[in-house]
Protein backbone atom coordinates (compact mmCIF):
# COMPACT_ATOMS: atom_id res chain seq x y z
CA UNK A 1 0.00 0.00 0.00
CA UNK A 2 1.26 3.24 0.66
CA UNK A 3 4.36 2.51 2.58
CA UNK A 4 5.32 0.45 -0.46
CA UNK A 5 5.30 3.70 -2.37
CA UNK A 6 7.11 5.45 0.00
CA UNK A 7 9.75 2.90 0.35
CA UNK A 8 9.95 2.71 -3.50
CA UNK A 9 10.28 6.26 -3.96
CA UNK A 10 12.53 6.82 -1.04
CA UNK A 11 15.15 3.90 -2.90
CA UNK A 12 14.97 5.80 -6.09
CA UNK A 13 16.65 9.05 -4.30
CA UNK A 14 19.08 7.60 -3.31
CA UNK A 15 17.61 5.97 -0.79
CA UNK A 16 17.58 9.08 1.36
CA UNK A 17 14.03 9.72 3.39
CA UNK A 18 13.02 12.48 5.76
CA UNK A 19 11.07 12.23 8.81
CA UNK A 20 8.79 15.09 8.80
CA UNK A 21 5.96 15.40 11.37
CA UNK A 22 6.15 11.87 11.72
CA UNK A 23 5.33 11.20 8.75
CA UNK A 24 7.95 9.74 6.16
CA UNK A 25 8.11 12.17 3.26
CA UNK A 26 10.86 11.20 0.80
CA UNK A 27 12.90 14.80 -0.41
CA UNK A 28 10.80 14.51 -3.64
CA UNK A 29 7.15 14.63 -1.76
CA UNK A 30 8.89 17.16 0.39
CA UNK A 31 9.58 19.59 -1.93
CA UNK A 32 7.03 19.66 -3.94
CA UNK A 33 4.91 20.54 -0.83
CA UNK A 34 7.50 23.54 -0.40
CA UNK A 35 6.63 24.50 -3.98
CA UNK A 36 3.36 24.88 -2.96
CA UNK A 37 3.86 26.76 -0.11
CA UNK A 38 5.99 28.76 -2.04
CA UNK A 39 9.09 28.04 -0.04
CA UNK A 40 11.68 28.40 -3.08
CA UNK A 41 12.40 32.12 -3.52
CA UNK A 42 14.98 33.72 -5.95
CA UNK A 43 17.84 35.88 -4.75
CA UNK A 44 19.39 37.82 -7.09
CA UNK A 45 23.04 39.18 -7.89
CA UNK A 46 23.88 42.28 -9.35
CA UNK A 47 26.95 41.99 -12.36
CA UNK A 48 28.96 44.89 -13.24
CA UNK A 49 30.46 46.02 -16.14
CA UNK A 50 34.13 45.56 -16.41
CA UNK A 51 34.58 48.58 -18.34
CA UNK A 52 32.45 51.45 -16.46
CA UNK A 53 31.51 49.35 -13.24
CA UNK A 54 28.19 50.56 -13.98
CA UNK A 55 25.23 47.53 -13.21
CA UNK A 56 24.24 45.61 -16.59
CA UNK A 57 22.59 42.46 -14.61
CA UNK A 58 22.38 40.06 -12.72
CA UNK A 59 22.04 36.32 -11.88
CA UNK A 60 18.98 34.65 -10.25
CA UNK A 61 20.02 32.43 -7.74
CA UNK A 62 17.25 29.84 -5.68
CA UNK A 63 17.07 29.47 -2.13
CA UNK A 64 14.78 26.99 -0.47
CA UNK A 65 13.04 28.97 2.82
CA UNK A 66 12.38 25.92 4.68
CA UNK A 67 9.32 26.48 7.16
CA UNK A 68 11.43 24.74 9.67
CA UNK A 69 14.81 24.98 8.82
CA UNK A 70 15.25 28.03 7.46
CA UNK A 71 17.07 29.26 4.61
CA UNK A 72 18.87 26.12 2.54
CA UNK A 73 21.67 26.73 0.12
CA UNK A 74 20.81 25.20 -3.26
CA UNK A 75 23.89 23.10 -3.15
CA UNK A 76 22.07 21.10 -0.97
CA UNK A 77 18.50 20.52 -3.04
CA UNK A 78 19.37 20.83 -6.74
CA UNK A 79 20.99 18.27 -7.52
CA UNK A 80 18.14 16.23 -5.34
CA UNK A 81 14.85 18.58 -7.47
CA UNK A 82 16.84 17.67 -10.92
CA UNK A 83 17.04 14.04 -9.88
CA UNK A 84 13.14 14.13 -9.55
CA UNK A 85 12.67 16.92 -11.90
CA UNK A 86 10.93 19.57 -9.26
CA UNK A 87 13.48 21.86 -11.08
CA UNK A 88 11.39 22.28 -13.65
CA UNK A 89 8.50 23.78 -11.87
CA UNK A 90 10.57 25.30 -9.02
CA UNK A 91 12.85 26.95 -12.37
CA UNK A 92 9.13 28.36 -14.14
CA UNK A 93 8.15 29.48 -10.34
CA UNK A 94 11.46 31.30 -10.04
CA UNK A 95 11.00 33.35 -13.38
CA UNK A 96 7.45 34.10 -12.97
CA UNK A 97 8.21 35.85 -9.58
CA UNK A 98 11.48 37.37 -10.76
CA UNK A 99 9.23 38.93 -14.09
CA UNK A 100 6.86 40.50 -12.04
CA UNK A 101 9.05 41.90 -9.87
CA UNK A 102 11.79 43.58 -12.64
CA UNK A 103 8.35 44.58 -14.37
CA UNK A 104 7.51 46.73 -11.05
CA UNK A 105 11.08 48.37 -11.28
CA UNK A 106 11.70 48.76 -15.52
CA UNK A 107 11.61 52.16 -15.10
CA UNK A 108 15.05 52.06 -12.83
CA UNK A 109 17.04 49.27 -14.80
CA UNK A 110 19.25 50.02 -17.45
CA UNK A 111 18.82 49.98 -21.24
CA UNK A 112 18.81 45.73 -22.05
CA UNK A 113 19.07 44.42 -18.70
CA UNK A 114 20.48 41.32 -18.44
CA UNK A 115 18.71 38.15 -16.31
CA UNK A 116 20.39 35.26 -16.31
CA UNK A 117 18.96 31.70 -14.76
CA UNK A 118 20.92 28.43 -14.03
CA UNK A 119 19.63 25.58 -15.56
CA UNK A 120 20.04 22.07 -15.05
CA UNK A 121 20.56 19.23 -18.23
CA UNK A 122 17.41 17.69 -17.47
CA UNK A 123 15.76 20.91 -18.52
CA UNK A 124 17.09 20.26 -21.54
CA UNK A 125 15.41 17.64 -22.68
CA UNK A 126 11.88 18.81 -24.14
CA UNK A 127 11.00 22.19 -25.08
CA UNK A 128 9.19 23.07 -21.90
CA UNK A 129 11.88 25.74 -21.25
CA UNK A 130 11.55 27.38 -24.44
CA UNK A 131 7.56 27.96 -23.33
CA UNK A 132 9.20 29.01 -19.78
CA UNK A 133 11.30 31.69 -21.44
CA UNK A 134 8.73 32.90 -24.19
CA UNK A 135 5.99 33.57 -21.37
CA UNK A 136 9.29 34.94 -19.24
CA UNK A 137 10.23 37.34 -22.25
CA UNK A 138 6.34 38.32 -23.34
CA UNK A 139 6.05 40.56 -19.97
CA UNK A 140 8.23 42.95 -21.52
CA UNK A 141 8.50 44.89 -24.02
CA UNK A 142 10.63 43.35 -26.67
CA UNK A 143 14.72 43.80 -26.23
CA UNK A 144 14.17 45.29 -22.73
CA UNK A 145 15.33 42.16 -20.64
CA UNK A 146 17.95 40.28 -22.31
CA UNK A 147 17.43 36.72 -21.08
CA UNK A 148 20.49 34.25 -20.58
CA UNK A 149 20.38 30.59 -19.22
CA UNK A 150 23.41 29.46 -17.58
CA UNK A 151 24.17 25.94 -18.04
CA UNK A 152 27.49 24.28 -15.53
CA UNK A 153 30.19 22.89 -17.73
CA UNK A 154 30.72 20.29 -14.63
CA UNK A 155 27.79 18.00 -15.83
CA UNK A 156 28.02 16.42 -19.27
CA UNK A 157 25.22 17.55 -21.40
CA UNK A 158 24.18 15.18 -24.35
CA UNK A 159 23.95 17.06 -27.55
CA UNK A 160 21.02 14.74 -28.60
CA UNK A 161 18.44 16.05 -31.69
CA UNK A 162 16.47 17.51 -29.42
CA UNK A 163 18.82 19.32 -27.03
CA UNK A 164 20.07 21.02 -30.52
CA UNK A 165 16.45 21.69 -32.09
CA UNK A 166 16.22 23.44 -28.13
CA UNK A 167 18.94 25.52 -28.62
CA UNK A 168 18.10 26.61 -31.95
CA UNK A 169 14.49 27.80 -30.57
CA UNK A 170 16.09 29.42 -27.75
CA UNK A 171 18.27 31.21 -30.43
CA UNK A 172 15.35 32.16 -32.28
CA UNK A 173 13.80 34.12 -29.36
CA UNK A 174 16.64 36.11 -28.51
CA UNK A 175 17.74 33.56 -25.45
CA UNK A 176 21.52 33.63 -24.81
CA UNK A 177 24.04 30.64 -23.87
CA UNK A 178 26.21 31.07 -20.89
CA UNK A 179 28.92 27.99 -19.95
CA UNK A 180 29.10 28.51 -16.07
CA UNK A 181 31.87 27.28 -14.22
CA UNK A 182 34.23 27.48 -17.10
CA UNK A 183 37.35 25.70 -16.76
CA UNK A 184 36.37 23.28 -13.98
CA UNK A 185 34.68 20.61 -15.89
CA UNK A 186 36.13 17.97 -17.82
CA UNK A 187 34.44 18.75 -21.07
CA UNK A 188 35.24 22.48 -21.60
CA UNK A 189 36.67 22.07 -25.09
CA UNK A 190 34.14 19.66 -26.85
CA UNK A 191 31.08 21.58 -24.74
CA UNK A 192 32.58 24.74 -27.03
CA UNK A 193 31.96 22.47 -30.06
CA UNK A 194 29.19 21.17 -29.32
CA UNK A 195 26.86 23.69 -28.28
CA UNK A 196 26.36 27.68 -29.23
CA UNK A 197 27.37 29.32 -26.46
CA UNK A 198 27.38 33.12 -25.77
CA UNK A 199 28.81 33.89 -22.55
CA UNK A 200 32.01 32.18 -20.57
CA UNK A 201 31.60 32.49 -17.19
CA UNK A 202 34.97 32.02 -15.63
CA UNK A 203 34.72 30.19 -11.87
CA UNK A 204 35.47 31.57 -9.24
CA UNK A 205 38.65 29.00 -8.31
CA UNK A 206 40.00 30.89 -11.48
CA UNK A 207 39.66 34.24 -9.92
CA UNK A 208 40.83 33.34 -6.37
CA UNK A 209 44.18 32.38 -7.85
CA UNK A 210 44.90 36.14 -8.77
CA UNK A 211 47.64 37.32 -6.48
CA UNK A 212 48.87 33.75 -6.03
CA UNK A 213 51.32 32.21 -7.33
CA UNK A 214 52.92 32.63 -11.08
CA UNK A 215 51.61 29.50 -12.64
CA UNK A 216 47.76 30.33 -10.96
CA UNK A 217 47.99 33.34 -12.94
CA UNK A 218 49.05 31.58 -16.31
CA UNK A 219 46.16 29.29 -15.97
CA UNK A 220 43.90 32.19 -15.69
CA UNK A 221 45.21 34.33 -18.37
CA UNK A 222 45.42 31.14 -20.48
CA UNK A 223 41.48 30.76 -19.75
CA UNK A 224 41.02 34.47 -20.93
CA UNK A 225 42.85 34.35 -23.83
CA UNK A 226 40.87 30.79 -25.31
CA UNK A 227 37.80 32.68 -24.24
CA UNK A 228 39.04 36.15 -26.43
CA UNK A 229 40.22 34.06 -29.30
CA UNK A 230 36.73 31.88 -29.43
CA UNK A 231 35.07 35.95 -29.51
CA UNK A 232 33.44 35.14 -26.34
CA UNK A 233 32.40 37.58 -23.83
CA UNK A 234 33.52 36.56 -20.21
CA UNK A 235 31.93 37.23 -17.16
CA UNK A 236 34.21 36.42 -14.20
CA UNK A 237 32.37 35.53 -10.83
CA UNK A 238 33.34 35.28 -7.03
CA UNK A 239 35.54 38.46 -7.09
CA UNK A 240 35.76 39.51 -3.42
CA UNK A 241 38.73 42.38 -3.47
CA UNK A 242 39.83 45.25 -5.40
CA UNK A 243 43.51 43.56 -6.35
CA UNK A 244 40.57 40.89 -8.26
CA UNK A 245 38.46 43.15 -9.57
CA UNK A 246 41.15 45.25 -11.26
CA UNK A 247 43.45 42.88 -12.39
CA UNK A 248 39.87 40.98 -14.13
CA UNK A 249 39.18 44.77 -15.76
CA UNK A 250 42.79 45.16 -17.14
CA UNK A 251 42.16 41.95 -19.19
CA UNK A 252 39.11 43.52 -20.00
CA UNK A 253 36.45 40.84 -18.69
CA UNK A 254 33.87 42.09 -19.91
CA UNK A 255 31.03 41.06 -16.98
CA UNK A 256 32.18 41.22 -13.32
CA UNK A 257 30.14 39.69 -10.39
CA UNK A 258 30.99 38.83 -6.76
CA UNK A 259 30.84 39.72 -2.96
CA UNK A 260 32.60 42.77 -3.82
CA UNK A 261 30.26 44.30 -5.51
CA UNK A 262 27.30 42.98 -4.02
CA UNK A 263 25.96 39.82 -2.33
CA UNK A 264 23.18 37.69 -3.47
CA UNK A 265 19.75 39.41 -2.17
CA UNK A 266 16.20 39.09 -1.75
CA UNK A 267 14.10 40.88 -4.75
CA UNK A 268 12.72 43.13 -2.18
CA UNK A 269 16.71 44.10 -1.23
CA UNK A 270 17.21 45.06 -4.79
CA UNK A 271 14.54 47.16 -5.20
CA UNK A 272 16.39 48.77 -2.63
CA UNK A 273 19.92 48.30 -4.02
CA UNK A 274 18.03 49.88 -7.75
CA UNK A 275 17.49 52.91 -5.69
CA UNK A 276 20.34 53.50 -3.80
CA UNK A 277 23.03 52.14 -6.39
CA UNK A 278 23.67 54.98 -8.91
CA UNK A 279 23.98 57.15 -6.47
CA UNK A 280 26.35 54.88 -4.41
CA UNK A 281 30.03 53.83 -5.42
CA UNK A 282 29.34 49.76 -6.57
CA UNK A 283 31.13 48.25 -4.02
CA UNK A 284 31.97 49.02 0.16
CA UNK A 285 35.15 49.51 -1.18
CA UNK A 286 34.89 52.44 -2.77
CA UNK A 287 35.93 51.29 -6.11
CA UNK A 288 34.84 53.68 -8.95
CA UNK A 289 35.37 53.23 -12.56
CA UNK A 290 38.63 54.66 -13.72
CA UNK A 291 37.70 56.93 -16.74
P1 LIG B 1 26.77 29.37 -9.70
O1 LIG B 1 25.73 29.48 -10.75
O2 LIG B 1 28.18 29.26 -10.15
O3 LIG B 1 26.54 30.65 -8.78
C1 LIG B 1 27.55 31.36 -8.14
C2 LIG B 1 27.64 30.99 -6.68
O4 LIG B 1 28.72 31.72 -6.10
C3 LIG B 1 26.42 31.37 -5.86
O5 LIG B 1 26.29 30.42 -4.82
C4 LIG B 1 26.80 32.72 -5.30
O6 LIG B 1 26.10 33.06 -4.11
C5 LIG B 1 28.26 32.50 -5.02
N1 LIG B 1 29.03 33.75 -5.04
C6 LIG B 1 28.79 34.89 -5.72
N2 LIG B 1 29.75 35.80 -5.51
C7 LIG B 1 30.64 35.23 -4.67
C8 LIG B 1 31.87 35.66 -4.06
O7 LIG B 1 32.35 36.76 -4.26
N3 LIG B 1 32.51 34.76 -3.25
C9 LIG B 1 32.01 33.52 -3.00
N4 LIG B 1 32.71 32.72 -2.18
N5 LIG B 1 30.87 33.08 -3.56
C10 LIG B 1 30.19 33.91 -4.38
P2 LIG B 1 24.87 29.78 -4.46
O8 LIG B 1 23.82 30.83 -4.55
O9 LIG B 1 25.03 29.03 -3.20
O10 LIG B 1 24.63 28.77 -5.66
C11 LIG B 1 25.43 27.63 -5.82
C12 LIG B 1 25.14 26.94 -7.13
O11 LIG B 1 23.82 26.37 -7.11
C13 LIG B 1 25.15 27.87 -8.33
O12 LIG B 1 26.48 28.12 -8.73
C14 LIG B 1 24.34 27.07 -9.32
O13 LIG B 1 25.16 26.10 -9.95
C15 LIG B 1 23.34 26.37 -8.43
N6 LIG B 1 22.05 27.10 -8.50
C16 LIG B 1 21.68 28.21 -7.85
N7 LIG B 1 20.42 28.58 -8.17
C17 LIG B 1 20.00 27.67 -9.08
C18 LIG B 1 18.76 27.49 -9.81
O14 LIG B 1 17.80 28.27 -9.72
N8 LIG B 1 18.70 26.40 -10.65
C19 LIG B 1 19.75 25.55 -10.80
N9 LIG B 1 19.60 24.52 -11.67
N10 LIG B 1 20.91 25.69 -10.13
C20 LIG B 1 21.03 26.72 -9.28
MG1 LIG C 1 25.46 30.49 -12.41
MG1 LIG D 1 29.41 29.55 -11.66
MG1 LIG E 1 29.88 27.82 -9.18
Amino acid sequence: GMMMVLVILALGMGGMVYVTWGRMLTPEMEMRRALLRGEFVPFIQPIVSGHDGSLVGAEVLVRWNHYRSGMIRPDLFVPLAEECGVIVPITRELMLEVARELSAHLDQLPPEFHISFNICPIQCHDFTLLEDCQTFLSTFPPDRIRLTLELTERVLLEPTEITMLLFERLDQIGVKIALDDFGTGHSSLSYLQQFRVDYLKIDRCFVAMIGSDALSRDILDGTLDLAQRLGLKTVAEGIENQEQADFLRERQVAYLQGFWFAKPMTMKEFSAYLRTAPELPLNEGGWRPAM
